[in-house]
């Protein structure tokens, strides 16, 4: 069965033969030496002043950064199920909210985000997700940063990237915090997160927040390559092989190879008269709607091997999500679009004639025809 989910995604062989060495000891300089180069690393990929690794999956590194960084009102943008756990983390702390909400095809704009601002002065945090895994929606993070410390450069601009670090380059330099989840695309299993800070975001966490999630006790700690508690020691280790691959392989060359991947994908099922269903598509995933999303599913996993995600809430049998988040073989891409048109072949919308895998090595190769013409 080939899983093409946006999270969890495949576990590459190295990196699961790093993770099955016998168990290591946290507090040994053998552990530390490997949670450095890992930190090291890190840096790279998150481009921030400090880098953060937390045991526990995206959601508790969303907490950890709502808590430590908003201490009045948070403004939260909702086009999604993710969007809207930022609204419940900061009610279950008693802090104030203001929400943008959207439906979940639509990306926030800056303008209403500065309006918000206008109108609500006590918001001293904005929390937004990058590529909003519910619709497959990239939200112009970058551009709402920007104008929101415009207006007001205190505001912690807090960047859900679970599913757009390691994806695309993010432009971090109105970013104060950007998060990360290992089982996205980090390719691992769940239960590590990561967290890219700004100085600006250490100088207001201070003394942290809360207990367990507090990030002055992981700031101090891991500063000095430990954990303030027991570290997710398998975890590191598999994310420094993960990590190790990206150095090789090279961040530039995977950015462009996902985003040539989406891009195929996308035109190989559009070619067969599937619609893509966000106004501004994410390169983590390719999304469609459809009124047959659910017959289309069980199809090609029942019949052809290949498990996609369907939607969630409203949008539960009316959208599949194909994931494109870390090392993927083109052939594997090209068996999925290929799959997807055999079921609407089966569904009797259109005859089989190869139309969708032609168009996905036309877009994915053109380079390589380009050079033979
Ligand atoms: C998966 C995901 C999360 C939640 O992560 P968990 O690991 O399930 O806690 C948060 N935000 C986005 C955008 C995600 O895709």
């Amino acid at each position: 069965m080939l899983l093409f989910t946006p999270g969890p995604t495949p576990v590459p062989e190295s990196v699961r033969l790093a993770m099955a060495e016998p168990t290591l000891h946290h507090r040994t300089t053998e552990f530390e030496a490997i949670f450095k180069e890992t930190r090291e690393l890190l840096f790279k990929l998150f481009a921030t002043d400090e880098v953060l690794m937390l045991a526990s999956t995206g959601t508790g590194a969303m907490e950890a950064a709502v808590t430590n960084l908003c201490h009045d009102t948070l403004l939260y943008v909702n086009a999604g199920k993710f969007g809207e756990r930022f609204g419940k983390i900061a009610v279950a702390h008693r802090l104030k909210t203001v929400s943008i909400k959207q439906e979940w095809d639509t990306p926030a704009t800056a303008e209403e985000i500065v309006s918000a601002l206008k109108a609500n002065p006590s918001v001293d945090a904005i929390a937004i997700q990058i590529s909003e895994s519910a619709g497959g929606l990239r939200h112009p993070v970058e551009e709402i940063a920007k104008a929101a410390k415009e207006i007001n450069p205190d505001i912690m601009i807090i960047a859900d990237g679970i599913t757009a670090v390691g994806v695309e380059s993010i432009d971090v330099r109105d970013i104060d915090c950007l998060i990360a989840g290992s089982q996205k695309a980090l390719m691992l299993p769940p239960g590590l997160s990561i967290l890219g800070l700004s100085s600006v975001a250490i100088e207001k966490i201070g003394e942290g927040r809360g207990y367990y999630l507090n990030l002055a006790t992981e700031i101090k700690k891991q500063r000095q390559n430990t954990t303030a508690y027991t570290a997710a020691t398998t975890l590191v280790i598999g994310l420094l092989e993960v990590l190790r691959q990206f150095d090789i392989f090279g961040l530039e060359n995977l950015y462009h190879d996902t985003a040539r991947r989406a891009k195929a994908t996308r035109l190989a099922l559009e070619a067969i008269g599937l619609h893509s269903y966000p106004k501004t598509p994410a390169r983590s995933m390719t999304t469609i709607d459809d009124a047959q999303a659910s017959e289309i599913r069980s199809i090609i996993k029942d019949k052809l091997g290949v498990n996609v995600a369907g939607g969630q809430d409203h949008l539960k049998g009316k959208i599949f999500r194909i994931n494109q988040m870390g090392f993927i073989e083109p052939y594997e891409s090209v068996w999925v679009v290929n799959a997807i048109e055999l079921a609407l072949a089966k569904l009797g919308r259109r005859v089989y004639d190869g139309t969708a895998s032609r168009t996905y090595n036309e877009e994915y190769f053109s380079h390589i025809l380009e050079q033979t013409k």
